[in-house]
């Protein structure tokens, strides 16, 4: 830490948080990204089902029930009928996941009055024909 503090606290390195912080520090912010997980190399990951069976850490509300190391690569939650399954480490979910990107596309704006107002990125609608 440097003896001035930072200017922003960002918790959380998953995309969301590292893309924050990452942009904060491109604008000259001072920043401290705050990761409760640890780092994983490339040889880290498990590769047989022990191995995979000790990346797992599993809190149920309902059970009562917490097994498994606190800071797991796989954590997953249960509380009432929510169940979610979460990464804990320097990327978050970026380790876990199928790193499946979804294609940008302009999002169409619905229409008004009957005539269409364009997209949300400001492309004009193209006119559509009437069948007769
Ligand atoms: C199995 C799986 C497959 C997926 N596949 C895809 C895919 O193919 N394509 C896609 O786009 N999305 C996919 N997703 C979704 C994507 O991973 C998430 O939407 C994304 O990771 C959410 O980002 P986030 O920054 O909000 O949270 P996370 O990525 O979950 O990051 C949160 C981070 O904060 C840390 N943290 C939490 N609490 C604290 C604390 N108190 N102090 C310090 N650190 C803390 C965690 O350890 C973690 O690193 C998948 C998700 C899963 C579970």
């Amino acid at each position: 830490m440097t003896s001035g503090g930072y200017d922003v606290v960002v918790v959380g390195s998953g995309y969301g948080g590292s893309v924050v912080a990452c942009r904060l520090v491109a604008a000259g912010v001072d920043v401290c990204l705050i990761e409760r997980g640890r780092r994983w190399a490339a040889g880290d990951f498990p590769t047989n089902v022990v191995g995979l069976l000790l990346a797992v850490r599993v809190d149920s509300r309902n059970w009562g029930v917490i097994l498994g190391r606190k800071d797991a690569l796989f954590q997953i939650h249960e509380q009432g009928d929510s169940l979610a399954v979460v990464a804990c480490g320097l990327g978050g979910g970026s380790l876990i996941n199928a790193g499946l990107i979804a294609r940008h596309l302009p999002e169409r704006r619905g229409t008004r009055g009957g005539r269409k107002s364009g997209t949300k990125t400001g492309t004009p609608a193209k006119p559509r024909r009437r069948p007769r």
